[in-house]
């Protein structure tokens, strides 16, 4: 049969018609792969469903959160209980505090944790109080990294700002993008002398541990602890950006993976379960100084809210209560890698893949990629005819060679060799 998206094509012209561009989110346009994005009826386990009638094996997992795969039971479950008894009240519940509780004992270096609606306002919100804190106004942060959209960080931007090719975006004033410092992934000299020039200025260093926004880049050995040891030096605060890695890359995020103590971290994606929810936390003297406990004011209608907690609670007790299951992700993820790799060796094709935990990511470079300059040098035309080819047989990812892939703990040894297969013929339209 011939693969048709014809209703999709429709659905998106309509949508063009009220919405911009279609999307409520500029990278599911597939503006960097070109064709049109499939309208999604539904997705259950680790399959994604559209309006077309095509069944995909889904590794965008909607960017992250879903872990456990799409509609897990339990959450399901739980969602459906809490709904009997509305939906937001606005005033404090048993829940959050639960779910508090559960992310200070998986992430110990995280004493209090505020409640937010999405990783762009965990990061805002972890930025100001960072330099309220150190009454210092400059930070920064690495290029390519993406750590949601608001004016101080979109300055050199990752993800759907890069592929679209505007990682500054307009609209950002020359006087907030000042005040962002910018330095290269995994290149801890160049830092440090950012840091000698204006390291009395600087509040905060923000980073990705594992930056999963230029496509996926593992951090060289010993970088994240060089890191760690300049912003201390200098008296600057260390943020982690674990909106993507938190629960993803290990139980206790990357900050367990390579055994560095941030002062703040971001949360957002695995703990909301699939449903909008970002977190920031970290040292208690630092996070009480968050309002009403401290000055610095930070607020949100939805935040905390019954149903949102529920499916973040309920995804993070099975994570934390199904023994080994890191591990089997890690496995499959490594499974699938090495699958795809032999296949593109077949056709002399040198690719760099990239993993840890379930995440993965691989790029058309022959090269070795470590930072934004390196990840650019990616061939994203051989990126889009292979994304293409993926696609017509069932397999979903992210349209984009600047984002990473997902593994979930539902996808099946048949999805990966599903997956497999279908890369060698892809990788034969690449050739
Ligand atoms: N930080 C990182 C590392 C992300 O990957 C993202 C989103 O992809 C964000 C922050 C922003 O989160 P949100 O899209 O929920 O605002």
């Amino acid at each position: 049969m011939m693969f048709n998206l014809e209703k999709s094509a429709q659905a998106f012209a309509e949508a063009k018609q009220y919405i911009p561009g279609g999307v409520n989110s500029p990278v599911r346009s597939f503006r960097g792969v070109g064709g049109t994005p499939p309208f999604i009826a539904g997705a259950a386990g680790s399959k994604i469903y559209d309006i077309d009638g095509h069944e995909y094996i889904d590794y965008v997992g909607s960017w992250g959160p879903m872990i456990l795969g799409h509609a897990h039971p339990a959450v399901t479950e739980a969602l459906r209980e809490a709904l009997q008894h509305g939906t937001s009240y606005g005033a404090p519940t048993l829940l959050e505090t639960e779910l508090a509780k559960m992310v200070v004992r998986l992430m110990p270096s995280i004493e209090l944790v505020r409640m937010v609606n999405s990783g762009t306002e965990a990061t805002m919100s972890a930025l100001r109080l960072a330099r309220a804190f150190t009454k210092r106004n400059k930070i920064v942060k690495f290029a390519g990294c993406y750590h949601g959209h608001h004016d101080s960080l979109l300055v050199k931007a990752g993800s759907g700002a890069t592929t679209l090719g505007i990682p500054d975006s307009p609209g950002v004033t020359g006087n907030i993008a000042g005040e962002t410092l910018t330095a290269e992934y995994n290149d801890a000299d160049g830092l440090e002398q950012l840091f000698e020039r204006y390291g009395e200025e600087i509040a905060a260093v923000i980073i990705e541990p594992v930056p999963g926004n230029m496509g996926m880049v593992l951090p060289r050995p010993g970088y994240l602890q060089q890191v760690r040891n300049i912003s201390r030096k200098y008296g600057a605060l260390l943020i982690f950006d674990e909106v993507m890695t938190g629960f993803r890359v290990a139980l206790g995020g990357a900050q367990a993976l390579y055994g560095i103590t941030p002062d703040l971290t971001c949360l957002g994606k695995i703990i909301g379960g699939g449903l909008p929810v970002g977190a920031y936390g970290g040292r208690r003297d630092i996070m009480e100084q968050v309002a009403p406990a401290g000055p610095v004011y930070q607020a949100g209608t939805l935040s905390g809210n019954p149903l949102a907690m529920a499916a973040g609670l309920t995804t993070l007790q099975v994570l934390a209560g199904t023994p080994s299951i890191y591990e089997q992700l890690a496995a499959k993820t490594t499974s699938l890698c090495d699958g795809i790799r032999i296949q593109a060796d077949k056709f002399d094709l040198t690719l760099q893949y990239h993993k840890a935990g379930a995440m993965f990511g691989i790029f058309f470079s022959a090269e070795p990629v470590y930072n934004y300059e390196t990840a650019k040098k990616a061939d994203t035309t051989s990126f889009a005819v292979y994304f293409q080819a993926m696609l017509e047989q069932g397999i979903y990812l992210a349209p984009s060679q600047f984002e990473a892939a997902f593994m979930s703990a539902v996808h099946s040894d048949d999805d990966i060799a599903a997956t497999v297969a279908a890369s060698a013929s892809a990788f034969a339209r690449v050739a």
